[in-house]
């Protein structure tokens, strides 16, 4: 450890997004003098979300389906954290002057037990905000109100040990490095991987795999916890629906339809699911499968193929979160058909080749039996509903698919106060996690679940960090 240190306080915070916000706000209220290191412009993917955070009612039932939606990625007293904290989430946000409203439905899963206590909030914004533009101005309001001192466009580069424990940071601004030293406890909460292409690669099934949101993401935190020796955790859980990726834009548009006229196909042409019964978040499961007889992912890109009726109804996409919410796309999406965006052709053999598709003649066969469904109101293959066996009539349009990451929810493990643990699942002193980075998300991902897990593991490791003992 260098004695040099260019600053000094009690707690350092990684990352200035919903988490690391909560994080300094619970900090500094319990009596803790807080920086806050922040490699970009902060609100990270918090600014760009949709709007809804959970804020579970508090008891057994919560505890059942968070137990049944993790598949077994989580320890009893991690799920009894959650809930304790994030079922005061409303609370917390009422003390920091917000108000909320409920956002029905709350459970995305409400075949699994317990569902009924997922009841998800969001904070009321002001005229014109989007998002989660409303949580953000609350949250950073408050940080402002505190004083807390914010190091703008600074890159947290490594954690620095003395000893056994994390007592600093090195961080970098404009290519001068500067040494940061936390008194009592340092907070990683940088957020996920979604930009960072060799993790992604490693750790998901299936590749590409796009973004909705900030290209700050690029799983920093999970390189700073692994070079002092951190469990990684969750590393295959994500949330990805499915969406496009257009030239000139590094973030994908998420695939929202406004009428039933549509289907989805492989490369091949060939339906493979009820597309209008997809969980929204687990999408990416659809199209992740190897195809072994072709050796390649034959569902990434999918296409999604629709008519004319469906093209005049409304955008194919919906616009207000996501790093593209800027891009005002065209109510009857014909200037994203101008920009080459949308393929159009008069039958399906030339929206086919348009596309770039394995096989012509396949998608015309796809839709024969499509039509013919639609007249019988049967799916007999996909099961999906009458109502919305729509028959395509006029011209046809399509567009890759591909999966799309609202989030990813590895990263390092942590404990049910909010340490980091170790490889051997001992806490790495004075080192705490919060947020998107090491989530609590292992399997199935509940709608609202990471904002409100960064409400609830920001205010827990900010308060557990600012009762550590302090450092002479
Ligand atoms: C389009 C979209 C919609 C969504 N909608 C919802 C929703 O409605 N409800 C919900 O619960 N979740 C939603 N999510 C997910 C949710 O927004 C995120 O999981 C959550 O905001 C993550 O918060 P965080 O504080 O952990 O990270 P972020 O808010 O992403 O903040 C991380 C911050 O860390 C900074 N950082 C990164 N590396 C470093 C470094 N080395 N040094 C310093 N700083 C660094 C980044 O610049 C960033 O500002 C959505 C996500 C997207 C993309």
């Amino acid at each position: 450890m260098s004695d040099a240190w260019d600053e000094e306080t009690d707690v350092v915070v990684l990352g200035y997004g919903g988490a690391g916000a909560a994080a300094a706000i619970s900090a500094h209220d319990t009596g803790a003098k807080v920086v806050i290191v922040e490699k970009n412009q902060g609100g990270g993917n918090t600014r760009l979300a949709t709007l809804t955070f959970l804020c579970p009612i508090k008891g057994q039932t919560a505890k059942k389906h968070i137990r049944a939606l993790s598949f077994g990625t989580l320890e009893e007293e991690t799920i009894d954290a959650f809930v304790q904290w994030s079922s005061k989430n409303v609370g917390f946000i009422r003390e920091l002057g917000g108000e909320t409203e409920v956002c029905p439905p709350g459970p995305t899963f409400p075949n699994l037990p317990g569902s009924e206590a997922m009841v998800r909030y969001r904070v009321k914004g002001k005229e014109g905000e989007l998002g989660g533009e409303s949580l953000w101005r609350l949250l950073s309001q408050n940080v402002e109100q505190r004083n807390i001192q914010v190091y703008w466009q600074t890159t947290a580069k490594r954690l620095l040990r003395f000893g056994d424990e994390i007592v600093g940071v090195e961080t970098e601004h404009g290519g001068r490095r500067l040494k940061v030293r936390a008194r009592r406890g340092i907070i990683l909460s940088t957020g996920g991987f979604e930009y960072n292409e060799v993790m992604k690669r490693d750790y998901f099934s299936g590749y590409p795999i796009y973004s909705f949101g900030h290209g700050g993401n690029q799983g920093d935190g999970l390189k700073l916890a692994q070079d002092v020796g951190a469990e990684l955790w969750h590393m295959k859980a994500l949330a990805a629906p499915l969406g496009y990726k257009f030239p000139g834009y590094d973030a994908a548009f998420i695939m929202w339809m406004s009428a039933h006229g549509f289907i989805i196909v492989d490369q091949q042409g060939r339906r493979f699911c009820n597309e209008t019964g997809l969980e929204k978040y687990s999408m990416w499961m659809e199209v992740a499968r190897f195809d072994m007889g072709g050796l390649r992912f034959s569902r990434i890109p999918s296409y999604l193929i629709f008519d004319e009726r469906t093209r005049l109804s409304g955008p194919i996409t919906r616009a207000g979160h996501g790093a593209n919410r800027g891009y005002k796309w065209s109510d009857d999406n014909s200037e994203e058909i101008r920009r080459g965006w949308i393929v159009s052709g008069r039958d399906a053999e030339e929206l086919a080749c348009g596309l770039g598709m394995d096989s012509a003649p396949q998608l015309g066969k796809t839709l024969t039996a499509y039509q013919k469904s639609c007249r019988t109101g049967k799916d007999k293959e996909f099961g999906r509903s009458e109502e919305t066996l729509v028959e395509f009539r006029g011209r046809l349009y399509g567009v890759p698919l591909w999966p799309c990451l609202l989030n990813t929810q590895g990263g390092p493990k942590r404990n049910a106060r909010g340490q980091i643990l170790d490889v051997w699942g001992s806490p790495i002193k004075r080192l705490y996690g919060a947020g998107e980075l090491g989530s609590i998300w292992g399997f199935l991902y509940q709608s609202g679940g990471n904002l409100g897990e960064c409400l609830a593991s920001g205010r827990m490791a900010g308060h557990h960090a600012a009762s550590e003992t302090p450092l002479a």
